[in-house]
């Protein structure tokens, strides 16, 4: 086949977007306003809003979002947390970070998200939260994960970092459980020109308390009520993303069609193509699954096509969870172990074109089987 322009991962420069993001940003440097001023306060509003939520706060990462929001329910050291093996390790890192231990339940192997049963196997006198990951932007299974938390009376918060505007079941994920945390770095559905994340509630007490925790604790200027942190989103950025707010519905249709084209071009193609198990998932990435996973990438990667594993190692296996894995063995989610050798996701974004698809589409369908001497 003869190779066109390669294809990459994906690209960070904006795009039509780009005139109005310069001037959003002159805006804020003409008013010399830059932490917690009048961008923030209106992104929040239009975020929640976006979002189906009462409130948004917005807070420096969404690893901060996750931890911040557990701290804020109470969650801290002694308490075990149950979240899933297959994610960035930033979930787990944030569970860390709020002095509690991470405690890891395996995988469904259909929607690569918390298994409710297993969940519910991992249960202790010690746990107090639940944290699902929404990931690659397919809703975890909400409706049994809080059958599970009510009847041991857990909290639930929603890693939402890789699933802004996707629904479960219907509802907006995020304000299913107590809070959903969502993370804006550059690659996410939703992107800044750097670091940002927020967190979603329909709990004004918690929204209130997030943001005295987010801002040192203060009560008032110089009034440190509690121990808090120092992760604000800064107006820059949220000016950046209130140009890109109202942008999000269109690129979220796009990625669903864009997939929706990669089904059907690979239908019999010799890899797996994940079921979509919610018509809410919103596609932050397309990820399919070969056993021969590392000869498909090599030959994708001659024919200018990039890939990527999200992710290569399942958490509990990553050095840094060693004490989190003393009371735990690595081996205890084997559908996340042979996921984690299978997946690799192929280029999606907004700016792909049909033809892009197409290309990928055909590459994979030109991988030489195994036994054909190609
Ligand atoms: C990106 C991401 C995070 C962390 O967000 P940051 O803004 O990078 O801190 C957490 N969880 C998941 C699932 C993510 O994709």
């Amino acid at each position: 086949m003869s190779p066109g322009a390669a294809i990459p991962f994906m690209h960070l420069q904006p795009g039509a977007d780009a005139a109005a993001i310069r001037a959003a940003i002159d805006r804020v440097i003409t008013r010399g306003w830059f932490v917690l001023g009048p961008e923030l306060s209106a992104f929040e509003d239009e975020f929640a809003a976006a979002s189906g939520a009462k409130h948004a706060v917005g807070v420096g990462t969404g690893t901060d979002a996750i931890a911040l929001t557990l701290r804020a329910l109470g969650v801290g050291p002694g308490d075990e947390v149950i979240t899933s093996p297959l994610s960035a390790a930033y979930s787990a890192l944030a569970i860390m970070m709020a002095g509690a231990t991470p405690v890891f339940a395996d995988i469904d192997p259909e929607r690569l998200t918390l298994d409710p049963a297993a969940v519910a196997a991992a249960v202790t006198s010690r746990t107090s939260a639940i944290l699902p990951v929404h990931l690659y932007g397919q809703p975890a299974d909400m409706a049994a994960i809080e059958r599970v938390a009510h009847r041991h009376n857990l909290v639930i918060v929603e890693d939402a970092c890789q699933a802004h505007l996707a629904t479960a079941g219907g509802r907006p994920v995020g304000t299913i459980g107590a809070a959903g945390a969502f993370s804006f770095y550059p690659t996410k559905n939703l992107g800044a020109l750097g670091d940002a994340g927020a967190i979603i509630t329909n709990d004004t007490a918690l929204a209130d308390r997030l943001k005295r925790l987010r801002n040192g604790g203060q009560s008032d200027r110089y009034h440190h009520a509690e121990f808090g942190v120092n992760t604000r989103l800064d107006e820059i950025q949220a000016a950046v993303l209130r140009v890109r707010l109202p942008l999000l519905r269109g690129w979220t249709d796009r990625r669903r069609a864009l997939s929706a084209s990669y089904r059907a071009a690979l239908a019999h193609a010799p890899l797996v193509v994940q079921r979509e198990c919610d018509p809410g998932h919103v596609y932050h990435l397309f990820v399919v699954r070969s056993t021969d996973r590392d000869a498909m990438q090599a030959h994708l990667r001659s024919e200018g096509i990039d890939t990527l594993i999200h992710y290569p190692i399942p958490i509990p296996r990553q050095p840094a969870f060693a004490s989190a894995a003393a009371n735990f063995p690595c081996g205890a989610c084997p559908i996340a172990d042979q996921v984690c050798g299978e997946i690799f996701s192929l280029p999606l974004h907004p700016a792909l074109t049909d033809a892009d698809v197409a290309r990928v589409a055909a590459a994979v369908h030109a991988f030489p089987e195994p036994g054909t001497g190609g």
